[in-house]
């Protein structure tokens, strides 16, 4: 289900989108359709920061704060952002607490100019770095692990030729996950960290180029896709329009580790991530779900959104119709609900209601994408009974949840996570189903269509060993 970042312990960390208008045009309102489409990988701040290439690029103009895209921006502040080099960013924090100083992009002054910057993911020996960069000085602005990635690039750029360079060598430094955009006064610098958790690619519109976390932000404004930015690239776009790529940093491909929560929730369904679309993906994951967890029934259902497109792949799978039993109020802001248990159980029932004539009196399967703490499942199967359904089977398009991740999503605490310590059976009678399935964990590489992912909070299998210390939160304390 989606209920976004707020109202959950539980969440991703950011959306990415940088652009150069080489020509010499305002950035600044694409960047901010661009963020619109990415608003799902985050809604607790969103900023934009521009500078003009063909003028005084030390002036930056910068506008960023708490809240969702039509939050922060209007026509006004827009027309302000005067630029044709930009980076935007959408912010769900991991680690560092959802502040105003904390939104991105992250704008520093330093030697050679200014440095924008704007990341997503979660670095796993951020505080180890951040420690040895106080101890030299630092004062840091900000709580997040993405701050220290901009402090090594202006260090590095000090004893560095270019931008890039300096990227490359900041970077040899960091452990985690990283899909960076980083304007340096006249280049556009994207950089994806060696597993290639997380998405990033690269598009034109016209004469610009854009970086940015997912395809279906290119499709929103028009652009063209050109490529996906590989696992340890750094690519670099000049004024004069080159792409100049550096792959010091890569790993072997059977090194890498996309992540594979990306697939089953966090991508937007059009998106295409390194080449697998995202509803191919989920189709996939329901027809294996019918193959393995098949079950008698009537109509076969999803939980709006994330449940919707592995519902389809079931009941292509087994032949049960597919149908819609929910309405959904699209009016509840994500903002009002509070992180706690007793609002979450409202906030399903505010934001979902059982279609009666569509459920009565009928077996029904019901898709969801991933069960965490199990309350959205149990409100789900209540309401579905309520609504006159006979039987419910809840089926779900990914492995049960049993370990923490420290690549950027924020599972809770394991004795939270419903699957700890409990057998499916168990897991079925506290959500109320008459049946449950899940997703086998060895489907997990058929949704990324063979690529080699990290499955880590479902296998206990990390692609980096997990750090000694626990950076959820640390730099808050
Ligand atoms: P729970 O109610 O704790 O079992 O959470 C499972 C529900 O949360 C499912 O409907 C998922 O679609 C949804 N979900 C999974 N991951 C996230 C996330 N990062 N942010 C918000 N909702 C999520």
């Amino acid at each position: 289900m989606d209920f976004g970042a707020t109202d959950y312990s539980f969440g991703e960390d950011c959306g990415v989108f940088g652009m150069y208008d080489l020509s010499g045009g305002d950035v600044a309102t694409t960047i901010y359709y661009g963020l619109y489409a990415l608003q799902h990988r985050g809604q607790e701040s969103a900023g934009i920061a521009v500078t003009n290439t063909f003028d005084d690029v030390d002036k930056v103009f910068c506008h960023k704060d708490l809240g969702r895209v039509n939050k922060v921006f209007n026509e006004e502040n827009i027309s302000r952002l005067k630029g044709n080099l930009g980076v935007g960013h959408v912010r769900y924090s991991t680690a560092g607490a959802s502040t105003r100083e904390n939104s991105q992009p992250l704008v520093l002054a330093y030697i050679k100019g200014t440095l924008v910057l704007a990341h997503n993911g979660n670095l796993t020996n951020a505080p180890k770095l951040r420690r040895e960069l106080a101890m030299g000085g630092a004062i840091f602005q900000t709580t997040t692990d993405s701050e220290t990635i901009a402090y090594h690039i202006a260090r590095e750029r000090i004893h560095s030729k270019t931008a890039q360079e300096a990227t490359v060598k900041a970077l040899r430094k960091v452990q985690g996950s990283y899909s960076l955009v980083v304007a340096s006064p006249r280049k556009l610098i994207g950089a994806r960290d060696p597993w290639g958790f997380r998405p990033l690619v690269i598009g034109k519109l016209d004469n610009a180029y854009i970086i940015t976390s997912e395809t279906c932000a290119l499709e929103t404004i028009n652009a063209e896709f050109v490529r996906d930015v590989l696992p340890g690239e750094v690519v670099t776009i000049s004024s004069d329009g080159k792409i100049e790529s550096n792959l010091e940093l890569a790993l072997p491909e059977n090194k890498t580790a996309r992540c594979i929560f990306e697939y089953i929730y966090f991508c937007r369904p059009d998106t295409t991530f390194d080449g697998m679309s995202v509803t191919k993906s989920r189709i996939i994951a329901g027809k294996i779900l019918a193959k393995t967890h098949p079950v008698e029934a009537d109509l076969v259902v999803g939980v709006p959104e994330s449940g919707n497109m592995a519902a389809v792949g079931y009941s292509m799978e087994s032949g049960i119709p597919y149908g819609i039993a929910f309405t959904k109020n699209t009016y509840v802001g994500r903002t009002f609900i509070k992180p706690k248990q007793s609002s979450r159980v409202k906030s399903v029932q505010v934001k979902l209601n059982a279609l009666r004539e569509v459920v009565a009196g009928k077996k029904i399967i019901i898709i969801d994408d991933s069960i965490v703490r199990g309350t959205t499942s149990n409100q789900i199967v209540e309401m579905l009974r309520n609504a006159g359904a006979k039987e419910i089977h809840m089926r779900v398009s990914a492995p049960p949840f049993y370990h923490p991740c420290y690549f950027g999503i924020d599972i809770p605490d394991e004795n939270q996570l419903i699957a700890n310590g409990r057998t499916v059976e168990e897991i079925c009678k506290i959500i109320g189903a008459d049946s449950l399935g899940y997703l086998p964990l060895e489907a997990l590489k058929e949704m990324s269509g063979g690529l080699p992912i990290c499955d880590a909070c479902f296998s206990g299998n990390y692609p980096i060993a997990p750090p000694n210390e626990d950076i959820r939160g640390e730099f808050d304390k």
